[in-house]
Formats: structure tokens, sequence, C-alpha cells
């Protein structure tokens, strides 16, 4: 198609042509990104709480303001009626649910069934409670029999995940792809491929996350959220960045402003969950990463 056939054919040529004759002032109040006052909803997964029992952990997450709390999907299943009751009367949710299944996606045996089989149950659980979806990867490195890395397996991964999201539609939550670093999950490491996945399912019960630690792998923080899109991104992994320990406990590394303010700027209003070890004292280390994020999250606001 010859340039000046493409620019009449499409929106592109309207659009073109429309910033070419818009007055100057309007342009650079496109440019002008909306506020938000976004609320920063920490979440944590149950090793990160300091306590014995739930009842420790979650009177120890209110004291510093948290108000998601992240469980092993087993765990859910297992301990449904106690983590429940350990909610009540608190200013705390079920965040995501972290995995647990047993199986994978893309195996060529037996472990499909299995998945199917134990990723229903956890979804189940995971809608009962209120959670905003259950958190899984396609396939980890190590994982055999495994589907080929092709366009049918893609096109496959698509469909057995729309039926999943179908499933977990009916139960009120969502299935949230995860990508990791190359070293653990080759097949899926960027959030926007994530997010492309969930697309190419067309199934709203289809969502991704991000992960700070796993998103070494992106050129950009704030492009690899604003490529997810409020629509697709459910889910946010936080710690350090040099050694997945506390946030701060990297030092200068640890800065999520840019992420932060990708958030902000999509209205981003889901979870986000400490994932992560501890090096030093977890007395001080954890209320100190919390005070840390909140910081970051304020002058991602600026
Ligand atoms: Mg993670």
């Amino acid at each position: 198609m010859e340039r000046r056939d493409f620019f009449k054919s499409g929106v592109l040529g309207a659009a073109g042509l429309a910033l070419a004759s818009a007055p100057l002032a309007a342009l650079s109040s496109c440019t002008k990104k909306p506020r938000y006052n976004t609320e920063l909803k920490l979440s944590f997964q149950e090793g990160t709480a300091i306590g014995e029992t739930l009842e420790e952990k979650f009177d120890y997450m209110e004291s510093l303001g948290i108000v998601g709390f992240e469980p092993g999907g087993q765990r859910l299943v297992n301990d449904f009626d106690k983590i429940q009751n350990a909610l009540q009367g608190r200013n705390i949710k079920v965040s995501a649910i972290c995995a647990g299944f047993k199986g994978f996606i893309l195996a060529e045996d037996s472990q499909k069934e299995l998945f199917d089989t134990t990723m229903r149950e956890i979804v189940a659980a995971a809608g009962a409670i209120g959670s905003t979806g259950v958190i899984m990867v396609p396939a980890f490195n190590g994982q055999q029999p495994c589907l080929p890395h092709t366009q049918a397996t893609r096109d496959y991964l698509c469909e057995e995940l729309a039926k999943l999201g179908e499933f977990a539609l009916e139960n009120n939550t969502s299935i949230i792809l995860e990508p990791l670093n190359r070293r653990e999950c080759f097949y899926l490491r960027l959030v926007a491929d994530a997010a492309a996945i969930c697309r190419d399912t067309n199934c709203k019960g289809v969502k991704c996350m991000g992960d700070f630690w796993h998103m070494q792998e992106e050129t950009s923080d704030y492009a690899a959220f604003m490529a997810a899109g409020k629509e697709y991104l459910q889910h946010v992994h936080i710690a350090s960045r040099g050694c997945r320990a506390m946030p701060g406990e990297d030092g200068e590394e640890d800065n999520y402003v840019e992420g932060f303010r990708a958030l902000n700027e999509l209205g981003y209003d889901k979870y986000v969950s400490f994932e992560c070890g501890c090096i030093g004292n977890k007395a001080e280390a954890v209320p100190a990463a919390v005070a840390l994020l909140r910081d970051q999250w304020a002058l991602a606001q600026k």
C-alpha cells in the first residue's frame, strides 16, 4: 500500500491529521498524565509476618497497616476455615493465592490432569474466600515432559487458559499468569508477553502480574506495567532487587519508583505483595521495608 493510501484509509490517518492541525496548547495538555490518589495496598505471604500462629501474624500485619494476605494454594485448601476465622473482624483480606497446585498446564503426560484437578480445587477455594486470583506459571524450566515451545503450544496454552479462566469467573476469581526470570522459566519472562497471552485467551478470567524480582528481565519497570494496563494487571510481587530479601536490604538498588509511577497512573487498585527472604533482623527489616515502600509510593505520586 502507498503511504498516502495508508493515511487515507485508517484511524491512524485521521488521528495524524487531527494532531497536525491541533494548537500547541492542546498538544501539551494531551501529554499530561492523570493523577490518582491510589492507595498502596501492601500484602504479606505467610513467611513474611512475624509470629507463630495466624492470629499473631495477623496482629503483627495490622500493626504495620498491611491489608493483604497471600497464602499458598495448598495451605488455603487444607486450612480454609482456620484462615477465614482468623481474618474475621480484621482489616486484612486474602490478596492472591500463590500457586500450590500439582503438575503443570503444559505437561505432555498425566501431570496435566493432576494440574487440572488440583488447580480447580484451589481456584474454587480462592473464590470462596474472596481472593483476587490464583498465581500460576505455565512451565518451569525443569518440568518434563513439556510441550515444545512452538506456536501450536502457545495456541494450546491460550485455549486451556480460557477454559480455566471461565471456571475462575464462575467462582468470582481469576487465574494470574506470573512471568519469571530466564533461569526459572524461559517460556514466560516479560509482563507484556503475559498480558498478550491474557488478551489472546479472550477470557476476562485470565490476568497477569509483575514481580519486581523477576522484572530484572524488563528494560523498564514503568513500560512493563503500562503494557499490561489495568485490564490485565491483577497482582504485584516485591522483594529486594539484588538478592530477593526485604525491600531495602539491597540498598540503592531497591528503587521501585518508576514501577510505582506506572501503578499510580494506571489507578492500580490491587495488592503489592511481599515475596522475599530476609538477610538481617526481621523485627527491624520488615517495618523498614514497609516504610521504604510507602516513601517511594509517595515519591511516585509527585
Ligand atoms: Mg513471584
